[in-house]
């Protein structure tokens, strides 16, 4: 047990509740990204209730695997090789970071191979910005038409990653049409997709994205301290 860390999650569980509640009627679930920490540290979190991890390596997935207790899921939150997507298949709960064809289509390959089928978030590169991951919103819908018949793979939502903005109160409209693009996803209610995840928000602006109605955030330093 480590008293540090459960003050912070029940710190940022509070204001998860106080950003989100009165508005969605819902509290986002919290994902520790564990990027960069220790297994052991890493265990901690799971007395402060938290049972989801967020990684984006596959090389560091596998190191810390056998040192993570076993009840956590992981998501892969990060840009995912094609040739890499053997290692994590049958090893993560969760792909967040979709955002090209022939990277679904190798989800659908190895899943059927496991008997799995996979639940994906379509990245969105939301402030179009060149160095990042994620498929531009315009689009997004023919993305997700030709990835959602494939049967390895089940596309539950959506993840950004924001722009670096200076000032945070600049991002709230990038979520505000994170949101938009999301809920017009789900009424759209594509064959094969089953869409409820949002999932926006980091250590410095998720009581923003949790205002903003998103579903799942994704912190890491706010939880296990700042990374060296
Ligand atoms: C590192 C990372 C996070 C968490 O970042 P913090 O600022 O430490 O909360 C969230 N999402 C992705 C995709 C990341 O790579």
């Amino acid at each position: 047990m480590n008293q540090e860390i459960i003050e912070r999650v029940d710190a940022i569980r509070t204001r998860l509740h106080n950003a989100a509640y009165e508005r969605w009627g819902r509290v986002p679930e919290l994902i520790a990204v564990s990027k960069t920490v220790a297994p052991e540290r890493v265990n901690e979190v799971l007395s402060a209730g938290v049972t989801r991890l967020g990684e984006n390596r596959v090389q560091e997935i596998l190191e810390k695997m056998p040192y993570l207790d076993a009840s956590f899921q992981i998501d892969l939150i990060g840009r995912l090789q094609t040739n890499k997507v053997k290692y994590i298949i049958d090893k993560v709960g969760m792909i967040q970071s979709l955002d090209r064809e022939n990277l679904a289509q190798e989800i659908d390959r190895r899943a059927q191979q496991h008997r799995i089928v996979m639940p994906v978030l379509v990245q969105v590169n939301i402030g179009r910005e060149p160095q990042k991951g994620g498929v531009d919103e315009e689009d997004l819908f023919a993305f997700v038409r030709r990835c959602a018949a494939l049967p390895g793979l089940k596309i539950q939502g959506l993840m950004a990653v924001m722009p670096d903005l200076e000032n945070i109160n600049e991002l709230r409209p990038y979520f505000v049409r994170m949101r938009q693009l999301f809920e017009a996803l789900r009424c759209e209610a594509i064959e094969g997709t089953d869409i409820r995840d949002l999932s926006m928000g980091m250590s410095g602006d998720y009581e923003l994205a949790a205002e903003e109605g998103a579903t799942i955030v994704r912190v890491g330093s706010a939880v296990f301290g700042s990374r060296a």
